[in-house]
């Protein structure tokens, strides 16, 4: 048998019933625990889907997509991982079938399996099995593997039948299933059900996998009967079943909940690891802000195309929650239609009393036009705006038409007859006919100008930040602008790239090109976003 060789525990987080169970916040506060008692934890997911990476995919369908500093654009629920358990992420981090597969056949065409039939097993679960092993580092006590979708899916059976043998091959304590599942109410019977976990555990069965932990996700509270029931039915014992019910206010709360239940302890008891004393005292501050902020709440509007979505801003709805908490103040989010700001009159109407405005990267034309109707709005009423990514992009082309006399001036991603096209593709981008995995993404140096805005917020003077994007500020319209009142303040190290714009101007009106949303964290709010919400509140004086 062959055994693992390195010191590297796992821990598998599988999913049944239904999806949606927050399966990634589950993983996510597990590693947070563990680093507090003291380990060194690795995280990834494993996603089922046939796309290489979600880079691809609309965000009707998967949400945000996450960058890490390394350029994977990867699944949103890697963005909880950085989040809570400041674990970094990178392509280690984030496998979908469609990768697995196509190293996979990379590897039958180059020839390495020569003379064998290519088959699901052994040479896809071998395949996914290497790229667990990935996480096996000297540095690494715990390892935390999420697999996506839900048990009983056709796509999911390969990674079961990977993490089953990859347990076998194991041996004891250094390898555990943790299975998350639904318990429901039954309005109508005014109960709750154990069935449906039972059955998806019954599923897991079928395929060699007796998990060593439930976790019921449910709306109500679990009674002891409930727990007895479980353990019964699914070689449970008792004490290893939890229950995960709806936290009211922030998931913030999860890792608290769970770690009130022992979860942690018991899980590092079966790993064979001492627990070791856990302080979380920071966080249960941070969560008492988020819940109780002393100084009130403000408004910022969200201007985007996907207002229906909280999943497609994710990364954007934590920072604003983290940039609040800085300030001990609460951030309401006010999703604003682009498509429905047609001219600045509804704008007006429709961002009346909102103390900040913030447009987010995106892409395509749908609401392009009236992205730009809300810049004009906030560089002309002074409302503190933060832009990223179009957003900034969407600055840049109002600035140039109304305050540089260029009416016409566009991007090319949305105009090709535009004669001033003062965001155009990048130079290294004219080679790429592929979309997958072909934009500027990652991390990138900038350096920020004295006396800017960016500057104080970062108090720092070199600072490295994620990008995802094909389009950037066309420098044959930086003088003009910079004489008109624009300031770059933030550039690539080569001068060359424009990654932060401002208006001297207005009180707070900052733009990047790069994503500093990835970056925020719950106990250290973003710079911009901190500076952001600090200029909001002033803004809500005002109107006071
Ligand atoms: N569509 C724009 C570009 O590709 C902006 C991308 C984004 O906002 N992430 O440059």
């Amino acid at each position: 048998m062959a055994k693992t060789s390195s010191s590297t525990r796992h821990l598998f987080i599988t999913g049944g019933v239904v999806s949606s169970l927050g399966k990634g916040i589950t993983a996510a506060s597990l590693a947070f625990l563990l680093k507090r008692r003291g380990y060194r934890v690795s995280m990834q997911k494993l996603d089922p889907y046939l796309n290489v990476d979600p880079g691809t995919m609309s965000p009707y369908q998967h949400g945000e997509v996450y960058v890490t500093d390394d350029g994977t654009e990867t699944d949103l629920d890697l963005g909880h991982y950085e989040r809570f358990a400041e674990v970094e992420c990178s392509h280690s981090s984030n496998f979908t079938s469609g990768r697995i597969y196509r190293n996979v056949i990379d590897r039958e065409r180059r020839g390495d399996y020569l003379g064998q039939t290519i088959q699901v097993i052994p040479h896809v679960t071998e395949e996914i099995k290497a790229s667990i092993r990935q996480l096996d580092q000297p540095d690494v006590d715990i390892a935390i593997t999420e697999i996506g979708g839900t048990v009983g899916d056709i796509e999911s059976q390969p990674f079961l039948e990977a993490i089953r043998q990859f347990r076998y091959e194991s041996g004891a304590h250094r390898a555990l299933v943790i299975h998350l599942t639904l318990v429901p109410y039954i309005r109508a019977a005014g109960e709750m059900k154990t069935k449906p976990s039972q059955q998806s555990v019954g599923i897991l069965r079928e395929i060699g996998i007796i998990p060593d932990m439930l976790i019921c996700r449910c709306e109500r509270e679990m009674e002891e009967e409930h727990f007895r029931k479980l353990a019964l039915f699914c070689n449970v014992p008792r004490h290893l079943v939890f229950a995960e019910q709806d936290v009211a206010n922030t998931i913030y709360e999860v890792p608290v909940e769970l770690s009130r239940q022992k979860l942690d302890k018991h899980v590092l008891e079966l790993l064979d690891c001492r627990p070791g004393s856990l302080r979380i005292d920071d966080w249960k501050e941070m969560i008492k802000r988020l819940l109780n902020p002393s100084g009130g709440e403000i408004e910022i509007a969200l201007v985007g195309k996907y207002t229906s979505l909280r999943d497609a801003y994710k990364s954007i709805y934590e920072a604003l929650d983290h940039g609040g908490a800085a300030h001990d103040r609460r951030v309401k989010v006010r999703p604003v239609e682009a498509e429905e700001l047609t001219d600045l009159e509804q704008a007006s109407e429709l961002l009346k009393g909102c103390a900040g405005i913030l447009i987010p990267g995106g892409f395509g034309d749908r609401g392009i036009e009236g992205k730009i109707i809300a810049a004009q709005y906030a560089r002309e009423k002074l409302v503190p705006f933060l832009g990223i990514c179009l957003g900034m992009q969407c600055a840049v082309i109002e600035f140039a038409r109304h305050v540089c006399d260029l009416p016409q001036a566009h991007s090319d991603e949305f105009s090709n007859a535009t004669p001033d096209p003062v965001i155009s593709l990048m130079a290294d981008q004219k080679q790429y006919t592929d979309k997958g995995g072909t934009m500027r993404l990652g991390a990138y140096p900038c350096e920020l100008a004295d006396q800017s805005l960016a500057r104080t917020a970062y108090n720092q003077a070199e600072i490295s930040e994620r990008h995802r994007h094909r389009y950037e500020f066309n420098n044959h319209y930086r003088q003009l602008m910079s004489d008109r009142g624009m300031l770059f303040s933030g550039l690539s190290p080569d001068k060359q790239l424009v990654e932060i714009i401002e208006i001297s101007s207005n009180p707070w009106f900052v733009a990047c090109q790069f994503h500093p949303e990835f970056k925020s964290r719950p106990l250290q709010a973003h710079p911009l976003f901190k500076d952001f919400i600090a200029a909001a509140m002033k803004e809500h004086k005002r109107n006071a």
